[in-house]
């Protein structure tokens, strides 16, 4: 029997396995995994905000995959795939030999080599991330009472990418609970987001992006555009010879893949791997990468598709079938994406949509929260379909 081996929990790796074994996939299947959870990247920004406890977002790995005899899940962290040996190293345990590998080891951030941003910046990519962020907040809140260092209450959030509005979103929306709770005056409060592009949200339709943008100012958020950032100091974020002082720096100016990818030799930038129309890599036939380790390119345009958490499960999909044709000895299929609009939430009330399903749709307001719920509680049903459907098999 073939071993197929995924590596990374995420979206794709989970839908991996269970898209293999709804196939009925004849082969040995292991998912090697850091934590042993699974987590919802796309609501960390709710728990570093603190609108979400880290318990509402995980879901322990094990007891959705327990119980089938061909699913093996192992808790270790990957170094390096040694590609020619077709070996999957670990930091704790034994190498880990495959027939077929599935890719699917995340991202981290990038802080494209920016002075001091690693070590001043506080990035939103894991849960434990997450949680030191939120901690770092509120400590830093708190401690105003007695410090009176305006610095306290400011809080700069670097880049205005998806994560970064929405992080603001739930920060604006917690705030005036905070300065309650802690005793801060909430007029003091400063909170800037700094984005090197002229556009915030450039995604959306001009209209949408700019109702998100009024929406989050009107709530007290101060947007900077067209500000490169250069350094991250301690206490301020600089803009070549503009300072933006205080004294919690969030870092969101986006991701990269796994290092892994690097250590492992692959012809790769930012660690991400530009892939075949099969999701294999060239050269390698035994291995599909998918989710934030790949890099794929959207056919009608050239450039590469964004990396979302839609995009992943559409690509496990995909690698799942073709998996699933190579070991029935079958051709491989071209990934097809057909993309169902794109939701950023602003908040828990309020948010801007953009969505292609039966016609488009530009939505705003709090109608977006009800959008996201919907798509959120499905990633969660979708988890808890794994242990239904292999409790009956
Ligand atoms: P991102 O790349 O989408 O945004 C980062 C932002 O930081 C960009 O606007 C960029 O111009 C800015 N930036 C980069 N370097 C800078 C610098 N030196 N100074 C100032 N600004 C700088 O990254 P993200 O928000 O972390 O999101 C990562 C991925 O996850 C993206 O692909 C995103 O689409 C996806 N995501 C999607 C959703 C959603 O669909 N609702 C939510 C979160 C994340």
């Amino acid at each position: 029997m073939k071993k197929i081996v995924v590596l990374g929990a995420g979206y794709a790796g989970m839908r991996v396995v269970k898209k293999l074994v709804q196939g009925h996939a004849d082969a040995q299947i292991v998912l090697v995994n850091k934590n042993p959870y699974h987590y919802e990247a796309t609501q960390l920004h709710q728990v570093a905000a603190g609108t979400k406890e880290a318990a509402d977002i995980t879901f322990d790995i094990r007891p959705l995959l327990a119980g089938r005899k061909n699913v093996e899940v192992v808790i270790d962290e990957v170094t390096r795939v040694d590609q020619d040996a077709k070996k999957v190293e670990l930091k704790n345990g034994e190498p880990i030999s495959y027939d077929y590998l599935v890719n699917a080891l995340g991202f981290e951030s990038e802080t494209f080599g920016i002075k001091g941003a690693e070590e001043n910046g506080w990035p939103l990519v894991d849960i434990d991330t997450a949680l030191a962020a939120r901690k770092h907040l509120e400590d830093t809140l708190r401690r105003y009472k007695t410090s009176q260092d305006p610095n306290d209450l400011r809080v700069v959030v670097c880049g205005a990418g998806f994560t970064s509005i929405e992080y603001l979103g739930e920060l604006v929306y917690r705030m005036p609970k905070m300065a309650k709770e802690y005793g801060f005056p909430l007029d003091k409060v400063k909170i800037d987001c700094i984005e090197a592009s002229p556009k915030i949200l450039p995604m959306f339709e001009p209209n949408l992006a700019d109702w998100g943008v009024k929406y989050l100012e009107s709530k007290g958020v101060n947007f900077h555009v067209a500000t490169p950032i250069t350094e991250v100091k301690p206490n301020a974020v600089v803009s070549n010879d503009v300072e933006f002082p205080a004294n919690t720096i969030i870092w969101t100016t986006g991701v990269r893949g796994s290092h892994v990818i690097a250590d492992s030799d692959y012809d790769q930038k930012r660690n991400r791997v530009v892939v075949e129309d099969d999701l294999r890599i060239t050269g390698h036939p035994d291995q599909f990468l998918i989710g934030d380790v790949s890099a794929v390119p959207n056919p009608s345009n050239g450039r590469l598709y964004p990396t979302t958490a839609q995009i992943s499960i559409a690509l496990a999909d995909t690698a799942a079938a073709n998996l699933i044709a190579l070991l029935k000895g079958g051709q491989t299929s071209k990934f097809v994406f057909k993309p169902m609009g794109t939701v950023c939430s602003l908040g828990p009330h309020a948010g801007i949509a953009s969505i292609d399903m039966m016609g488009h749709w530009k939505l705003k307001g709090s109608k977006v929260s009800i959008v996201k719920k919907i798509v959120n509680d499905r990633s969660v049903l979708e988890l808890a379909n794994i242990r239904t459907m292999l409790e009956s098999n």
